[in-house]
């Protein structure tokens, strides 16, 4: 048969992670298969169209920055952007976009049909070809086996699935397509531990039958915020409104009159939910107190009626969903176009990973998505990435790589899974990084696209845009510590005009932006010069009023680094060293570490506790 069945990389799976590992290995000039149940669901959003938010635009901007696909395809599908935490600190600012998910599909679609060495191919994949703990293929549902060094696993939430409506149940990947069974139940047979998670999503609502004059409008932000370093605002779509509306004391009541019949309160679901996007039912009944709950109204789309209700997830049973919905103001003549249902499916503890994502056990075998207990696009997508492009470096003969902690959110993500593993659907947040003033969004390209290039995931045109930016921040950081603004001058008396304190001696440029009253554009006016690019302007803007905080965050960095092989005495008593859980002392007492480095890999040993540890070595000597 002439059909190629040989390739470098294989992946599993058109989802958010597999599109990514696809594109990445063959962007580094892997002969690449993507193998997937449907091409016509590549890139599909299974909940809601949306892309980026706290801590996850930090990971959507680093998989932009290794040159992948989520952020491009946002700016060509994003129907309402925004920047949350605008008013706080760059560190936890983070871009948001509604996404048209039509649109967005379509991007991902166009990318990965014209990728060079990409092949893509629609069949179930029922098998791993595994010889002496290496995989070295795949087997398809009607028995096509293709060949390749390395294969990516990315079957998110098809593996065993179960879909929940009430007490009802049926087997599914999610509503409308099938599960990934066969291939779930060789994993069983292999060496992995396996367990069990769910997520829901709520019901959609089709707008026509809903009130918005009583809710309250959203609209995105002006001037429209950009996802990709490389995108424009003139690639968006038309932008739309967003509402808000809430739930009543009756909505609350209708909820607790079903939980007789809720399959996650009634024992029919097993899996742990994700604890920080709770179903609505698990809303109120552990909030008991709180009388009422936002809802977010979110287009689906800009050639479709249908609405995301965000807020509201449930598995409660069609008629509860029925009447809650009707009794929040605004929806109370709803038609409901789809059911919401929660989905239990095998997730593989990721503890069995490398940081790579290859499997202990398997060599060749990678895992990423939410099928290593993650939730999210953004978290599937960065694994996925990475997963890929150590596929292809496997394949190639090349070394591994991936961020350490304080490089990337990536780094944080894989470091927390493989070495503190899952047991609740796990998603990114701010509050997980050490280093968040280093690990900003906006700073994404310059931690990682020189990597990305070095590793062949950046083209030219990434390339030299980096460049230029690169160097326009540096001309543009000297310009503002060399210029010197004297008092009594034309420019001093305009720098006055700005400060709470008048200027009493020369101050440069930079200076005077360190002072808490005074921004970029202040300090333009007064130099009678500004950076073209406003990228450029708040890069130079943040590294120069957060100098001081940078500096010492990458001063711990290096201490930690330099501590790494620091030695802990064999007689240390734990339970004399302060902040450290029960917990981690009970494991540190058992476990005896001899090394800081050994220490910090201990499943449960947070990088806070390491530092404890660091401390109390300080104190003893
Ligand atoms: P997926 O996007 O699920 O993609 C898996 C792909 O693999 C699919 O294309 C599938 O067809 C293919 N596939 C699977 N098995 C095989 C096989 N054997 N052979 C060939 N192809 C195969 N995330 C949140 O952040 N918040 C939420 O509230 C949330 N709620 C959700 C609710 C539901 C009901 C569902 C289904 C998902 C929800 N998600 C939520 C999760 C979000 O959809 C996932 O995190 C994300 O899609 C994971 O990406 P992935 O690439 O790992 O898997």
């Amino acid at each position: 048969m002439d059909f190629p069945t040989r390739f470098d990389v294989i992946v599993i799976g058109g989802g958010h992670a597999g599109t990514e590992a696809a594109l990445a290995a063959a962007r580094m000039g892997s002969a690449t298969l993507l193998l997937t149940h449907n091409i016509e669901t590549l890139g599909q959003m299974s909940c809601n169209p949306a892309i980026g938010g706290i801590g996850k635009s930090h990971l959507v901007k680093e998989i932009d920055a290794l040159g992948g696909a989520m952020a491009r395809a946002t700016d060509r599908g994003g129907i309402q952007f925004r920047v949350l935490n605008s008013r706080k600190g760059p560190a936890v600012r983070a871009t948001r976009a509604q996404a048209d998910r039509v649109l967005y599909k379509a991007a991902i679609r166009e990318m990965l049909e014209n990728q060079p060495n990409l092949t893509l191919f629609q069949q179930a994949a029922d098998d791993l070809i595994v010889e002496n703990d290496r995989v070295t293929g795949v087997v398809t549902q009607t028995g096509i086996r293709f060949h390749a060094a390395t294969v990516v696993l990315t079957t998110g939430t098809f593996l065993g699935g179960v879909i929940h409506i009430g007490m009802q149940n049926h087997a599914g990947g999610r509503a409308g397509d099938a599960p990934a069974n066969a291939l779930a139940k060789r994993l069983r047979e292999l060496p992995f531990n396996i367990g069990r998670l769910k997520t829901g999503t709520p019901p959609r609502i089709d707008a026509r039958s809903v009130d918005f004059s009583v809710m309250q409008e959203q609209w995105g932000d002006a001037p429209t915020p950009v996802m990709s370093f490389i995108g424009s605002r003139d690639e968006h779509p038309e932008q739309v409104c967003c509402y808000v509306t809430r739930t009543t004391e009756q909505t609350h009541d209708i909820i607790r009159s079903g939980f007789d019949r809720s399959p996650m309160f009634a024992g029919a679901i097993e899996g742990v939910g994700p604890r920080y996007c709770p179903s609505i039912e698990d809303k109120v009944s552990r909030f008991a107190d709180k009388d009422s709950h936002q809802i977010f109204v979110e287009p689906e789309g800009l050639t479709t009626h249908e609405l995301y209700p965000n807020g509201i997830s449930t598995s409660l049973p069609f008629d509860i969903q029925l009447a809650a919905v009707r009794s929040i103001p605004g929806f109370e003549n709803a038609h409901i176009t789809r059911p919401g249902y929660a989905i239990e499916y095998d997730y593989l503890n990721p503890q069995d990973l490398r940081h790579t994502l290859e499997t202990k056990f398997i060599q060749g075998l990678y895992f990423a998505g939410q099928i290593n207990g993650t939730t999210g696009y953004e978290e599937a997508g960065a694994q996925g990435l990475l997963a890929g492009l150590n596929a292809a470096l496997q394949a190639q003969g090349k070394d591994a790589w991936y961020p350490r902690r304080d490089e990337a959110y990536l780094g944080v993500l894989v470091d927390d899974l493989i070495t503190m593993g899952t047991s609740e659907p796990y998603r990114m947040f701010t509050s997980r990084a050490e280093y968040r003033l280093i690990l900003r969004e906006d700073n994404a390209d310059l931690r990682l696209t020189e990597t990305g290039r070095r590793l062949g995931l950046v083209d030219d045109n990434r390339w030299d845009r980096f460049n230029r930016k690169r160097d326009a921040i540096a001309i543009e950081r000297q310009r503002l510590e060399s210029t010197r603004i004297h008092p009594g001058t034309a420019q001093g008396e305009t720098a006055d005009g700005h400060l709470k304190q008048p200027m009493t001696r020369d101050q440069s440029l930079a200076e005077l932006l360190r002072r808490p009253e005074m921004a970029y554009p202040q300090i333009a006016d007064i130099g009678g010069e500004r950076a073209d690019d406003p990228a450029v302007a708040e890069q130079v803007e943040i590294e120069i009023k957060y100098e001081g905080y940078i500096s010492r965050q990458a001063d711990e960095i290096e201490r930690l680094r330099r501590n790494e092989n620091t030695r802990l005495p064999v007689d240390l008593d734990y339970e004399q060293v302060g902040g450290l859980s029960n917990e981690i002392k009970q494991k540190l007492q058992a476990v005896r570490p001899e090394t800081i480095a050994q220490a910090s890999r201990m499943q449960g040993v947070t990088p806070a506790a390491v530092s404890q540890l660091l401390v109390h070595l300080k104190k003893r000597d």
